[in-house]
This record gives structure tokens, C-alpha cells and sequence, in this order.
């Protein structure tokens, strides 16, 4: 690698900005292909929590049962599109059989890792006050409507308390006076003190504008189409803007990765799931701190500039269409904890498709046999959150580094 490599990254999503803020640190030169525009896949309208505490994967032993149970009482945020589709079946027998201790066990250790790897760098990132993204650091409030659920919370608490993950438990009196937007059903919440939020989109706009100011360029309208190798290495691709070359490439393209990498014949466990948001204008009555609705798994996020209400987990394909019924269960759902969940005019309703992987850890590995091809994808529910150790340990990658934490839990090996 010469001291100043050329680097391609594939996708313009947070993971493939925060590998071009981490590679041009190190002095490459960065060029980010995007299909569209750069920022506008699941990176724009999501919840915006930097959600550190958040170690426990989405497969734990029980997960597949409670499921099942709330979908028949039609009180799921999941929903499943029938399918005879060979991948996506596969993939869901793959998640259930991670719904083992030990694998909530490995992987909440690998999380956590980079949860706070993650942690540390967004701190640095953010103390130079250049990305202007409406960032706060007061935490998340989990809240519960059920006394039973709220008080089993606590051996959640216990579980990351051996990670040294600080919860405070808030009674229902305390809850009200701290978050006015709730109503009265509510029976309490936990307070994960190291979490924090920041509007999305607007972290988005001012990254990509910082990092054209240092350099990268952005080819924005532009497709990655194909691979090519040499001497077992990529030598180039192939794009809808032409042929580039670079000495290392970084396949970054979110929920869309796996159809990218069928060319060099690796099947990646990757299922687009879809969630949904809906943004209002900044009010009074919107609520304080960040909040996740425990029973209905639905966020509210607000900001300076607006106020944000997402979630939901669908897997049905590719398809991109706004299904009003799912944006109807979110505001449903946070009907049940919210005074008034509509609390401005819309100013967006949104959809997109998080990359989930059948294990709910993300792979951050080099493609065995061309070893200047790295992928960086499947954050799942937490890219946002995780984009800093991402693309940190990716420049580590790119220059032959040992990174500063341990990736064999991001494996591709694994699969
Ligand atoms: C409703 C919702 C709420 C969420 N809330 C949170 C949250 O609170 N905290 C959190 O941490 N995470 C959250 N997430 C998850 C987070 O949004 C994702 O994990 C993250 O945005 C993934 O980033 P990415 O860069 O991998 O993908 P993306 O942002 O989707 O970027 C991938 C890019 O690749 C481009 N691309 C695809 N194919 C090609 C191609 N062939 N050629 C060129 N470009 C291509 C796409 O156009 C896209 O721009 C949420 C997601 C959703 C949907």
C-alpha cells in the first residue's frame, strides 16, 4: 500500500461515511460511490438513538415464542411477508437457531466492544462541534405499560451491569414529572444514563459536507455494477458512470450488499428489514428525553429542529413502498405511552430497510482470497450507533493494521 492509496467506497450510507472520515485521517484518497444520493438510504429518517447500552442481540432464547404469541394477538411490530423465497427462509431458520444463551452470551461481549469503541470515538467526533446534528447526551427512558414487564427489566439491568452498563429504575411519580409527554398508563421506566441522540439526516448532510471539504469526492447517481480482479485482488469496478480503479475497495451498501458480493459467489445472511418513521415540526408538547416503548418497540425522538416517532420490522423483499397501515401501528403504538403522539404537522413520513443479518452482528471482514475487498455491513438495528468503530477499524483494515479491537466476532467465517 503506498502511503497515499487510492480508496473506493461503495455505498453512501453512515458506515461509508464514517470509513472516509477514518481513511482520510490516515491520509488516502476517498471516493464514495452512491446509486442515489448520498445519505438518503436507511441512514436518513431513522431514530437517531446512539443506543451504547443496547448489548443484548435481537436473538435471545424466548425471542421466536414472543413473536409468534403477540402476532397472533396482532400486537407485533414484526411482520413477516409470506415467502417461498429460498434465502429468506434460510435466513430465518438461522435466526432462530441463534435464539441460544450462548449466543446472547458471544455476541453481547462482541457488541459491547464495539458498542463502546463506537462510544469513545463519536465523543472525539463530536467534541470538535463540525458535525451540527442536534446531539444530546441525556440518556434513553424505556418505558413500560406493564407492571410485570417493567419490573423483569431488571434482569436485563443485571445482565448489563456485567458490562458495566448503568441503568437507573424511575417509578411512575418520578417518570411523569420527568417526561410531561407521557400519559397516565404508564407504570415506569429504566434510564440507560450513557445513551445519547442526534438528528440523523442532519449528521448525514454535515459529514458529507466536511468530508468534501477534506477531500472525498463524492460520485453520487452512480451504480456499482461488477468486480474486477486481478492477481487476486479487485482491480476495478464496473459502475453506471464507468470503470474506477483504486487499491483497496469497501463494499458499504447497506440492506443491498448481498446482491453485490453473488459475483464472487459469497451468500451473505443479509435480510432487508424495513422500518418506518414519521418527523413533525419542533412543539412544546413534545416529549423530553429520548424514549423506547418497550411493549410496542417504538421509538420518540426529539430534537431542537423535530420531533420523530419510528420503528416497526418488516421483512418483505425489496420493496420500498410506504405501507400506511404499518405507519398507522406507530403512532398507535405510542399512542398508548404518549399524551398526543402527533404533537405538529408531519413533516415526513419515511421508510427504508436496515441490513440484518441472521445473527444480529454485523460483518466487518476482509472477502477471503482478495484481500483489498472489505465488507462493512448488517448493523441492523444499531448502524447509526455503531458507524464510528465501523469505519475506524475498516481504515485499520484497509492498511494492513491489527485493529484496536477484536473483529472475529464480525466475522464472515462465521456464517
Ligand atoms: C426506522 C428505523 C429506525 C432506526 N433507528 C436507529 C437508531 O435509533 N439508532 C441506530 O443506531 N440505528 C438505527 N437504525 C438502523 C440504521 O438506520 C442502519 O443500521 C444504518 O443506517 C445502516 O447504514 P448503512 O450505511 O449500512 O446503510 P444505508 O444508509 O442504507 O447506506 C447504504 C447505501 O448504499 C447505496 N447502495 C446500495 N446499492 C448500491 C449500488 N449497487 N451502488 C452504489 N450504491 C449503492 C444505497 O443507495 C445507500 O445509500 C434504524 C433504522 C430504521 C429503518
Amino acid at each position: 500500500m503506498t502511503d497515499q492509496p487510492n480508496i473506493m467506497i461503495i455505498g453512501g450510507g453512515v458506515i461509508g461515511l464514517a470509513c472516509a472520515h477514518y481513511l482520510i485521517e490516515k491520509k488516502a484518497r476517498v471516493t464514495i460511490i452512491e446509486r442515489d444520493r448520498a445519505g438518503d438510504g436507511a441512514s436518513h429518517g431513522n431514530c437517531g438513538l446512539l443506543y451504547f447500552s443496547d448489548v443484548t442481540p435481537l436473538c435471545v432464547p424466548g425471542a421466536v415464542g414472543h413473536e409468534i404469541i403477540r402476532t397472533l394477538k396482532g400486537t407485533s411490530p414484526l411482520y413477516i411477508k409470506p415467502t417461498l423465497d429460498p434465502g429468506r427462509l434460510s435466513w430465518l431458520l438461522r435466526f432462530a437457531g441463534n435464539c441460544t444463551h450462548g449466543h446472547k452470551r458471544k455476541a453481547a461481549k462482541g457488541k459491547f466492544e464495539l458498542l463502546s469503541y463506537s462510544d469513545r470515538l463519536y465523543g472525539d467526533l463530536l467534541k470538535s462541534k463540525e458535525l451540527l446534528c442536534d446531539y444530546e447526551a441525556k440518556g434513553v427512558l424505556t418505558v413500560f405499560k406493564n407492571p410485570e414487564n417493567f419490573n423483569g427489566f431488571t434482569a436485563t439491568d443485571q445482565f448489563q451491569q456485567t458490562f458495566g452498563i448503568k441503568s437507573r429504575k424511575i417509578k411512575k411519580q418520578e417518570l411523569i414529572e420527568m417526561e410531561p409527554a407521557l400519559g397516565n398508563d404508564v407504570v415506569g421506566a429504566w434510564h440507560t444514563i450513557g445513551d445519547a441522540h442526534l438528528r440523523p439526516e442532519l449528521l448525514m448532510a454535515s459529514w458529507k459536507n466536511a468530508l468534501t471539504k477534506k477531500g472525498v469526492v463524492f460520485e453520487e447517481n452512480c451504480r456499482f455494477l461488477k468486480f474486477n480482479q486481478s492477481c487476486g485482488k479487485v482491480d476495478s469496478i464496473n459502475t453506471s458512470k464507468g470503470r474506477f480503479k483504486a487499491d483497496a475497495f469497501v463494499m458499504a451498501a447497506g440492506a443491498w450488499t448481498p446482491s453485490t458480493m453473488q459475483q464472487l459467489n459469497l451468500r451473505l445472511p443479509v435480510e432487508p428489514g424495513k422500518g418506518y418513521s414519521i418527523t413533525m415540526k419542533p412543539s412544546k408538547d413534545c416529549p423530553v428525553f429520548p424514549l423506547y416503548f418497550y411493549e410496542s418497540n417504538a421509538v420518540a425522538t426529539p430534537w431542537k429542529s423535530a420531533c420523530r416517532l419510528g420503528g416497526t420490522m418488516e421483512f418483505s423483499g425489496y420493496d420500498m413502498g410506504l405501507n400506511r397501515i404499518r405507519i398507522n401501528k406507530i403512532i398507535s403504538g405510542a399512542r398508548q405511552y404518549l399524551k398526543n403522539p402527533l404533537t405538529s404537522p408531519i413533516i415526513e413520513e419515511w421508510t427504508n430497510l436496515r441490513p440484518m443479518t441472521c445473527d444480529d452482528m454485523p460483518i466487518i471482514d476482509t472477502v477471503p482470497a482478495l484481500d483489498n475487498l472489505i465488507v462493512a455491513t448488517g448493523h441492523g438495528m444499531l448502524g447509526l450507533t455503531l458507524a464510528t468503530g465501523t469505519g475506524k477499524a475498516v481504515s485499520d483494515l484497509v492498511y494492513g493494521k491489527k485493529p484496536e479491537i477484536d473483529l472475529s466476532p464480525f466475522s464472515l467465517s462465521r456464517f
